[in-house]
Protein backbone atom coordinates (compact mmCIF):
# COMPACT_ATOMS: atom_id res chain seq x y z
CA UNK A 1 0.00 0.00 0.00
CA UNK A 2 1.29 3.43 -0.72
CA UNK A 3 -0.30 6.99 0.02
CA UNK A 4 -0.31 10.09 -2.49
CA UNK A 5 -0.24 13.62 -2.42
CA UNK A 6 -1.12 16.31 -5.28
CA UNK A 7 2.02 18.73 -5.07
CA UNK A 8 1.03 20.84 -8.00
CA UNK A 9 -2.21 21.09 -8.52
CA UNK A 10 -2.89 20.27 -12.81
CA UNK A 11 -4.33 23.03 -14.79
CA UNK A 12 -5.29 23.60 -18.69
CA UNK A 13 -6.23 26.41 -20.57
CA UNK A 14 -8.41 24.61 -23.35
CA UNK A 15 -11.64 23.15 -22.72
CA UNK A 16 -12.99 20.05 -24.76
CA UNK A 17 -15.31 22.42 -26.58
CA UNK A 18 -12.71 24.33 -27.40
CA UNK A 19 -13.09 27.44 -24.90
CA UNK A 20 -9.58 28.85 -23.67
CA UNK A 21 -9.57 29.67 -19.71
CA UNK A 22 -7.24 32.29 -19.90
CA UNK A 23 -7.58 32.93 -15.96
CA UNK A 24 -5.55 29.56 -15.68
CA UNK A 25 -1.80 28.19 -16.29
CA UNK A 26 -1.31 25.71 -18.43
CA UNK A 27 0.63 23.35 -15.61
CA UNK A 28 0.65 19.33 -15.33
CA UNK A 29 -0.11 17.60 -12.18
CA UNK A 30 2.35 16.57 -10.07
CA UNK A 31 2.31 13.72 -7.63
CA UNK A 32 4.72 12.75 -4.40
CA UNK A 33 4.04 8.47 -4.10
CA UNK A 34 5.63 6.90 -0.59
CA UNK A 35 5.05 4.04 1.06
CA UNK A 36 2.18 3.76 3.61
CA UNK A 37 4.04 2.46 6.43
CA UNK A 38 7.67 3.72 6.24
CA UNK A 39 9.38 6.67 7.66
CA UNK A 40 9.33 9.39 4.55
CA UNK A 41 13.14 9.96 3.01
CA UNK A 42 14.86 10.52 -0.32
CA UNK A 43 15.10 6.19 -0.42
CA UNK A 44 11.30 5.55 -1.20
CA UNK A 45 9.75 8.29 -2.57
CA UNK A 46 8.67 8.91 -6.37
CA UNK A 47 7.67 12.42 -7.93
CA UNK A 48 5.87 12.25 -10.97
CA UNK A 49 5.25 14.81 -13.67
CA UNK A 50 7.63 17.22 -12.35
CA UNK A 51 7.12 19.97 -14.04
CA UNK A 52 6.61 23.17 -11.84
CA UNK A 53 5.38 26.90 -13.13
CA UNK A 54 6.76 29.40 -11.18
CA UNK A 55 3.33 29.44 -9.05
CA UNK A 56 3.23 25.70 -9.14
CA UNK A 57 6.54 25.59 -7.31
CA UNK A 58 5.37 28.11 -4.59
CA UNK A 59 2.01 25.70 -4.08
CA UNK A 60 4.13 22.04 -4.10
CA UNK A 61 6.75 23.52 -1.45
CA UNK A 62 3.73 24.73 0.73
CA UNK A 63 2.30 21.70 0.70
CA UNK A 64 5.69 19.60 1.14
CA UNK A 65 6.15 22.06 4.59
CA UNK A 66 2.59 20.88 5.80
CA UNK A 67 3.28 17.17 4.96
CA UNK A 68 6.55 17.96 7.54
CA UNK A 69 9.02 17.12 4.10
CA UNK A 70 11.06 19.40 1.90
CA UNK A 71 12.43 18.88 -2.17
CA UNK A 72 15.31 16.83 0.09
CA UNK A 73 13.14 13.91 0.51
CA UNK A 74 12.28 13.04 -2.98
CA UNK A 75 14.17 10.72 -4.40
CA UNK A 76 12.76 9.85 -7.93
CA UNK A 77 10.76 11.08 -10.66
CA UNK A 78 8.34 9.21 -12.88
CA UNK A 79 7.62 11.15 -16.74
CA UNK A 80 4.53 9.57 -17.92
CA UNK A 81 5.21 10.89 -21.48
CA UNK A 82 8.02 12.93 -22.86
CA UNK A 83 6.24 16.00 -23.91
CA UNK A 84 8.03 19.05 -22.49
CA UNK A 85 4.76 20.12 -20.48
CA UNK A 86 5.49 17.14 -17.98
CA UNK A 87 9.22 16.78 -18.38
CA UNK A 88 11.26 17.95 -14.96
CA UNK A 89 11.30 21.65 -14.97
CA UNK A 90 12.08 23.81 -11.91
CA UNK A 91 11.97 27.75 -11.71
CA UNK A 92 15.50 29.24 -12.25
CA UNK A 93 17.72 28.12 -9.66
CA UNK A 94 15.46 26.84 -7.46
CA UNK A 95 17.59 23.22 -6.99
CA UNK A 96 20.06 21.90 -8.90
CA UNK A 97 20.40 18.68 -7.77
CA UNK A 98 19.75 15.87 -9.56
CA UNK A 99 17.17 13.41 -9.76
CA UNK A 100 17.19 10.15 -10.89
CA UNK A 101 14.17 8.59 -12.61
CA UNK A 102 12.01 5.94 -11.30
CA UNK A 103 12.67 2.18 -12.10
CA UNK A 104 9.48 0.10 -11.75
CA UNK A 105 12.20 -2.91 -11.57
CA UNK A 106 13.24 -1.46 -8.61
CA UNK A 107 13.19 -3.55 -5.67
CA UNK A 108 13.89 -1.70 -2.95
CA UNK A 109 10.49 0.29 -3.82
CA UNK A 110 7.75 -2.32 -4.30
CA UNK A 111 4.44 -2.32 -5.58
CA UNK A 112 4.75 0.75 -7.95
CA UNK A 113 4.08 -0.73 -12.01
CA UNK A 114 4.30 1.74 -14.82
CA UNK A 115 1.52 0.34 -17.73
CA UNK A 116 1.80 1.59 -21.01
CA UNK A 117 -1.43 3.61 -22.13
CA UNK A 118 -0.33 4.78 -25.82
CA UNK A 119 -2.56 7.07 -27.72
CA UNK A 120 -1.95 10.44 -26.54
CA UNK A 121 1.55 9.41 -26.41
CA UNK A 122 3.61 6.55 -27.92
CA UNK A 123 5.70 6.43 -25.29
CA UNK A 124 3.17 7.41 -22.31
CA UNK A 125 3.20 5.14 -19.55
CA UNK A 126 0.67 5.42 -16.02
CA UNK A 127 2.40 4.54 -12.92
CA UNK A 128 -0.35 2.45 -10.97
CA UNK A 129 -0.31 1.25 -7.31
CA UNK A 130 -2.82 0.52 -4.49
CA UNK A 131 -3.61 3.49 -2.01
CA UNK A 132 -6.38 2.93 0.91
CA UNK A 133 -8.82 4.55 -1.21
CA UNK A 134 -8.01 1.60 -3.91
CA UNK A 135 -6.21 1.09 -7.32
CA UNK A 136 -4.59 4.68 -8.01
CA UNK A 137 -3.99 5.20 -11.80
CA UNK A 138 -1.64 8.20 -12.53
CA UNK A 139 -2.09 8.52 -16.03
CA UNK A 140 -0.23 11.99 -17.50
CA UNK A 141 -2.09 13.08 -20.74
CA UNK A 142 -3.76 9.78 -20.97
CA UNK A 143 -6.83 11.25 -19.27
CA UNK A 144 -6.41 14.99 -19.83
CA UNK A 145 -9.13 15.89 -16.80
CA UNK A 146 -12.41 14.86 -15.55
CA UNK A 147 -13.87 17.06 -18.26
CA UNK A 148 -12.40 15.92 -20.88
CA UNK A 149 -13.03 12.58 -19.83
CA UNK A 150 -16.28 12.78 -20.03
CA UNK A 151 -16.39 14.89 -23.26
CA UNK A 152 -14.09 12.13 -24.78
CA UNK A 153 -11.72 14.89 -25.94
CA UNK A 154 -8.32 14.44 -27.36
CA UNK A 155 -6.02 16.81 -27.50
CA UNK A 156 -6.60 17.96 -30.95
CA UNK A 157 -3.88 20.98 -30.73
CA UNK A 158 -0.88 17.69 -31.09
CA UNK A 159 -2.78 17.18 -34.50
CA UNK A 160 -3.34 12.70 -34.06
CA UNK A 161 -3.57 10.77 -36.69
CA UNK A 162 -6.72 8.69 -36.50
CA UNK A 163 -4.96 5.39 -35.07
CA UNK A 164 -3.19 7.36 -32.41
CA UNK A 165 -7.07 8.47 -31.20
CA UNK A 166 -8.29 4.83 -31.50
CA UNK A 167 -5.28 4.15 -28.94
CA UNK A 168 -6.45 7.02 -26.63
CA UNK A 169 -9.55 5.41 -26.43
CA UNK A 170 -8.51 1.45 -26.03
CA UNK A 171 -5.99 3.52 -23.05
CA UNK A 172 -9.23 5.47 -21.67
CA UNK A 173 -11.39 1.90 -21.53
CA UNK A 174 -8.08 0.05 -20.23
CA UNK A 175 -7.84 2.51 -17.61
CA UNK A 176 -11.80 2.98 -17.07
CA UNK A 177 -12.06 -0.84 -16.59
CA UNK A 178 -9.40 -0.90 -13.90
CA UNK A 179 -8.95 2.21 -11.74
CA UNK A 180 -10.56 3.24 -8.61
CA UNK A 181 -8.68 6.51 -9.10
CA UNK A 182 -7.61 8.43 -11.95
CA UNK A 183 -4.83 11.21 -11.14
CA UNK A 184 -5.31 13.33 -14.97
CA UNK A 185 -2.67 14.45 -16.69
CA UNK A 186 -3.58 18.52 -15.82
CA UNK A 187 -6.72 17.88 -13.40
CA UNK A 188 -7.62 16.81 -9.97
CA UNK A 189 -7.78 13.26 -8.72
CA UNK A 190 -11.22 11.75 -8.99
CA UNK A 191 -12.80 8.23 -8.60
CA UNK A 192 -14.28 5.88 -11.29
CA UNK A 193 -17.86 5.82 -9.90
CA UNK A 194 -20.76 4.17 -11.87
CA UNK A 195 -22.42 7.38 -12.40
CA UNK A 196 -19.06 8.31 -14.60
CA UNK A 197 -18.99 4.81 -16.25
CA UNK A 198 -22.06 4.65 -17.32
CA UNK A 199 -21.84 8.59 -18.69
CA UNK A 200 -18.98 7.39 -20.63
CA UNK A 201 -20.75 4.57 -22.28
CA UNK A 202 -23.79 6.57 -23.23
CA UNK A 203 -21.12 9.28 -25.06
CA UNK A 204 -18.77 6.86 -26.93
CA UNK A 205 -20.36 6.60 -29.93
CA UNK A 206 -20.52 10.10 -30.85
CA UNK A 207 -16.10 10.06 -29.66
CA UNK A 208 -14.51 10.43 -32.62
CA UNK A 209 -13.40 7.19 -34.70
CA UNK A 210 -15.30 5.13 -32.28
CA UNK A 211 -16.62 2.59 -35.17
CA UNK A 212 -13.27 1.44 -34.95
CA UNK A 213 -13.11 0.45 -31.90
CA UNK A 214 -16.68 0.44 -30.68
CA UNK A 215 -17.04 -3.07 -29.17
CA UNK A 216 -13.88 -3.38 -27.46
CA UNK A 217 -14.22 -0.07 -25.79
CA UNK A 218 -17.99 -0.72 -24.84
CA UNK A 219 -17.42 -4.22 -23.69
CA UNK A 220 -14.57 -3.56 -21.35
CA UNK A 221 -16.94 -0.15 -19.91
CA UNK A 222 -19.92 -2.67 -19.24
CA UNK A 223 -17.76 -5.05 -17.45
CA UNK A 224 -16.67 -1.87 -15.31
CA UNK A 225 -20.22 -0.82 -15.29
CA UNK A 226 -21.46 -4.42 -13.52
CA UNK A 227 -18.33 -4.73 -10.85
CA UNK A 228 -19.78 -0.92 -9.74
ZN1 LIG B 1 0.22 17.68 -20.71
ZN1 LIG C 1 1.09 15.35 -23.27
Amino acid sequence: MHQYHVLQSGTIILKPDGRRVRSLEHRCTAVLVWPEKAPVSARNTVLTDPCFTFRGFQSAQNRLDRLGLSFDDIGRIFVTHPHSDHRLHMPRDAIRRRFPHFDPRDTAMPGISAVSCPGHSRRLHALVFCAASGEVWITGDAVLDEEWLRAWGFYWPNGYSPEEIIQTWQSVAMIIKNADVIVPGHGEPFRVTADLVAHLLAGFPHATYADACEYEVSDLLRERLNEL
